[in-house]
């Protein structure tokens, strides 16, 4: 079939790539004029692992993702651990690694192996500078600004503001958080140098700050010569009604007044700071229609405090792999319902309990932050919830 992907973020090229190891021929058409990622790092739990495994990417990750020793959660003031989970065993555990990566190095090794001449299928042609303005769901037709494209199956993939949701499906308004994330890139060396820093940043673990107004995580990427820091704050949403802006550093240290110095000197050393206003939608009534299907932020955007939109996407594109393979054009209603069938009741548990998290990791210090402090301790908050979410589940049993 010839294949239409609407949108070359990660999930549009995981999709991409899932479609062309299924056999099919797809193009993806990209508004943007390059395929590029901010600097920032992410999280990607062993489900998402597994699943860049199974597309056949994770070699090209190995290479600088860090396998963080240990994952914690700790107090704002000091620092103090209330869980350490050693994640030594996570891939006996789960099958596959946890990895932190650089997001530009995830966007180009599935760019690469999408556009790679061998391999099993055809290269997936990628169109930039093609904005989508519309679809038909019936007749398959995408209209852009760069001409006119039909296809056998549309996917959109065009992120939380999709034009593919919003002519197929009607309108869904972004709800903002009320809460943005602060980014900077810290060089490890210059952490390490440093004597408050030296300890925290031997240990190499992911690390989790939790806090009454916001929470921090940081954790080295980029073969582990820099640090990725990610302050998720409440705020105000940015006055020029953009969804993301670079910021004086001084927005980011004021939200963190009276945090522990440690986490503050480490918030001073980064480059530049880059805020992201958290939105997410309510879950959407329905994916696919006709010839199209929704995937990623398009069908499910959350906010990040279970570090799962990506992995999430992936997941999307993994699945499309194993629902796709040998169906033609009229068997595509069919392989779509599947797609959803399969995906949704797992990606809109993920998108809601990301949005409750905002409320559990940013309790105001009192009673009830205690409580949650010792069920942390105890290691009864995250465990259920982790047990399932890093479990890539297979399709009727079957794993690929
Ligand atoms: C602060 C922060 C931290 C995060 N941390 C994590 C984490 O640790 N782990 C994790 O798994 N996830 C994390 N996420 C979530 C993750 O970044 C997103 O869920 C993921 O990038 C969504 O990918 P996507 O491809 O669906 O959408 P997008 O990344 O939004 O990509 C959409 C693409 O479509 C293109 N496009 C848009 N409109 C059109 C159009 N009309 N025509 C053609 N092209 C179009 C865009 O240019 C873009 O390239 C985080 C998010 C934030 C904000």
């Amino acid at each position: 079939m010839q294949i239409v992907v609407v949108g070359g973020g990660i999930g549009g090229l995981a999709a991409a790539l899932g479609l062309r190891r299924a056999g099919h021929r797809v193009t993806v058409l990209e508004r943007a004029r390059e395929i590029a990622e901010v600097g920032a790092g992410i999280g990607l739990a062993p489900n998402a692992a597994a699943a860049l495994g199974r597309l056949g990417v994770g070699h090209r990750l190995e290479r600088t993702a860090v396998r963080p020793r240990f994952a914690t959660r700790r107090r704002w003031q000091d620092g103090s651990d209330l869980f350490v989970d050693p994640l030594a065993d996570v891939e006996e555990r789960y099958g596959a690694p946890f990895w932190f990566a650089h997001r530009g190095d995830l966007q180009a090794a599935l760019l690469a192996e999408a556009e790679d001449e061998p391999g099993v299928g055809e290269p997936v042609t990628v169109v930039l500078g093609a904005k989508c303005e519309s679809v038909d769901a019936q007749t398959g037709v995408v209209l852009t600004a760069a001409g006119e494209y039909r296809a056998d199956l549309v996917i959109g993939a065009d992120g939380i503001r999709s034009a593919v949701r919003e002519t197929v499906f009607g309108p869904v308004t972004p709800r903002y958080s009320g809460e943005t994330g602060y980014r900077t890139q810290v060089q490890t060396d210059a952490a390490l140098a440093d004597p408050l820093l030296r300890d925290l940043v031997e240990r190499n673990g992911f690390e989790s700050w939790l806090g009454p107004n916001g929470h921090v995580v940081h954790c080295r990427f980029r073969g582990g010569r820099e640090i990725n820091v990610t302050a998720c704050m409440q705020a105000p949403p940015i006055s020029t009604g953009a969804s993301a802006a670079q910021v004086d550093r001084s927005e980011l240290m004021s939200a963190l007044e009276g945090w522990s110095p440690v986490i503050r000197r480490l918030a001073e050393l980064g480059g530049d700071v880059i805020r992201y206003d958290l939105f997410d939608i309510d879950p959407v009534e329905s994916w696919v229609d006709g010839k199209v299907g929704l995937l990623g932020d398009a069908a499910h955007a959350m906010i990040p405090y279970l570090g799962q939109g990506a992995a999430q996407a992936i997941e999307d594109g993994e699945y499309l792999m194993r629902v796709f393979p040998g169906v033609d054009p009229s068997g595509v209603d069919g392989a779509l319902k599947e797609y959803e069938r399969g995906r949704k009741e797992r990606a809109v548990k993920v998108q809601t309990t990301s949005r409750n998290n905002a409320g559990v990791f940013h309790m105001p210090d009192g009673p009830e932050q205690e409580a949650r402090d010792a069920r942390i301790r105890r290691g009864a908050t995250d465990a259920n919830i982790y047990d399932w979410l890093w479990r890539l589940p297979t399709r009727g049993g079957v794993a690929a």
